[in-house]
């Protein structure tokens, strides 16, 4: 069940972060360790009555002459109608409408794509409602005034975005097909592996039911099971200015490893692992999916019999916050490894969406409280009362304490590799939720 993608558009100014902060607000759930997430935020978790989504904020760098801000707002508004369910317009009321906002406009009424029109800075709806009215004029739709700055009008605007939500279509829902998403820089190799690992056999499921988005999925037939692969390098969006790249390849990402089941991160063998490939592989991380990190063009490099481990030391380091993600030394090119891949696929899915039982669970826990103990504050010792899963993809567990304040990250941390010691749950992370009971 993947979440609706909400993107935002707009000129520099006109208010598109402050709202972004305010819808991100407090509901941005990142854990502290994931890089590049919390430094730009570039999307967020935001939920609304009983609807959650993923907001995206298209809008980058801020360029300097009227000519350069128009054909940044194009390229966003590309990025915006390849990937997303709902778009919000943003404008400005105090700058009226500029001639920027009507081609953009144009752009966005072609698309056909569900448009919100916000207009913002619409500090005080008396003073400000008649110039609102002319943002009709751009026939994209009702104008929604809204203040970011004094969080007025969110409500209404929020009911608009969600009332343009695609219906949860059953078709998709049923599809129980593994979908895997291959994630990674530019030019590391991810159309080569998808390429690969199709061949022939490509069989392209156009306009999978219920998303209207552009994302090529191609399923394949391997071993009598079928595969559907999310392709979000078939989307190619050129660009001089490396940090708007960087900003789509991470928008890119973070659609398609929503609808994923297992992602695959791909990294090149002959440049090495970088913060840029932590920043991706933060997404996957973030989302709670199953995750195979795929080293790349292994065929290019000179090796010996260190190479393995050097990489992999070098990846865990890099990537020391998913220290579960499973490393396979691939080559697109030569196809060396690909069946192990797909192995390595069922696996780590099947980990994703592993159920313990209560018993078992509360056995391995106690075991682990007995070979050391918890941690203790003034006095008073941690109490694990009773440890029970509550979810799936990726498993979560909620344990009952008598102080929360007590169960440590790093006693957390311990309960989680003792629990992987016993039943494996390679390839996904696991998620505790502490609760207090008295
Ligand atoms: P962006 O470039 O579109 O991301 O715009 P920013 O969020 O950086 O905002 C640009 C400027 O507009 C900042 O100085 C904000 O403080 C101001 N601003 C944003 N929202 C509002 C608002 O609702 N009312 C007023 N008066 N100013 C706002
Ligand atoms: P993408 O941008 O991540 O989709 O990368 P591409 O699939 O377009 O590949 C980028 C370049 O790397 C191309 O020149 C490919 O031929 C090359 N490449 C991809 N996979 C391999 C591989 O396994 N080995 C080698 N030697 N080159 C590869």
């Amino acid at each position: 069940m993947s979440k609706p993608v909400v993107a935002i558009v707009g000129r520099p100014n006109v208010g598109k972060s402050t709202l972004f902060n305010v819808l991100a607000g407090e509901r941005i759930s990142i854990v502290k360790d994931t890089p590049g997430v919390t430094r730009d935020r570039i999307y967020a978790d935001v939920s609304w009555l009983d609807k959650a989504f993923t907001l995206i904020d298209t809008g980058g760098i801020e360029p300097d002459s009227d000519d350069i801000i128009l054909s940044q707002m194009r390229e966003q508004a590309q990025i915006a109608i390849d990937t997303a369910d709902v778009i919000m317009f943003i404008t400005d009321v105090r700058q009226g409408l500029v001639d920027a906002d009507e081609k953009v406009a144009n752009m966005l009424r072609r698309s056909k794509k569900p448009v919100v029109l916000v207009v913002n800075k619409v500090d005080d709806f008396k003073k400000y409602m008649p110039d609102v009215y002319e943002f009709y004029n751009l026939g994209i739709g009702e104008p929604i005034p809204v203040s970011a700055a004094s969080m007025l009008g969110i409500g209404d605007m929020l009911d608009e975005v969600i009332a343009h939500f695609p219906e949860r279509n059953a078709e998709e829902e049923e599809d129980d097909r593994p979908k895997i998403a291959v994630i990674g820089k530019p030019n590391v190799g991810k159309s080569s592996l998808i390429n690969k690992l199709t061949g022939e056999k490509r069989v392209i499921v156009s306009d999978i039911a219920g998303t209207t988005r552009d994302a090529i999925d191609t399923a394949v037939k391997y071993c009598g099971r079928e595969y559907v692969f999310i392709d979000t390098a078939g989307l190619r969006r050129k660009s001089k200015i490396k940090e708007e790249l960087e900003r789509y390849s991470i928008i890119r990402a973070v659609t398609a490893v929503e609808r994923a089941d297992v992602v695959v991160i791909v990294i090149d063998a002959t440049e090495g692992v970088t913060e840029q490939d932590a920043k991706i592989a933060g997404i996957a991380h973030d989302r709670g999916k199953g995750i195979i990190i795929a080293v790349n063009k292994w065929d290019a490099i000179e090796k010996n019999d260190k190479s393995v481990k050097e990489h992999s030391d070098r990846i865990r380091q890099v990537l020391s916050f998913m220290p579960y993600a499973e490393i396979l030394f691939i080559s697109a090119q030569t196809g060396q490894r690909l069946n192990k891949l797909y192995e390595m696929i069922d696996v780590v899915m099947a980990n994703n969406s592993m159920r313990l039982a209560t018993g078992v669970l509360n056995e391995i826990v106690a075991e682990a409280v007995a070979m050391q103990q918890p941690p203790s504050d003034k006095g008073k010792r941690l109490k694990i009362f009773y440890i029970t899963q509550v979810s799936v993809k990726p498993p979560t567990f909620v344990v009952f304490v008598n102080d929360k304040k007590l169960m440590h990250f790093s006693y957390t941390r311990y309960i989680e590799n003792r629990i992987r010691d016993a039943f494996g749950f390679r390839g996904t992370a696991l998620r505790f939720i502490i609760r207090e009971r008295k």
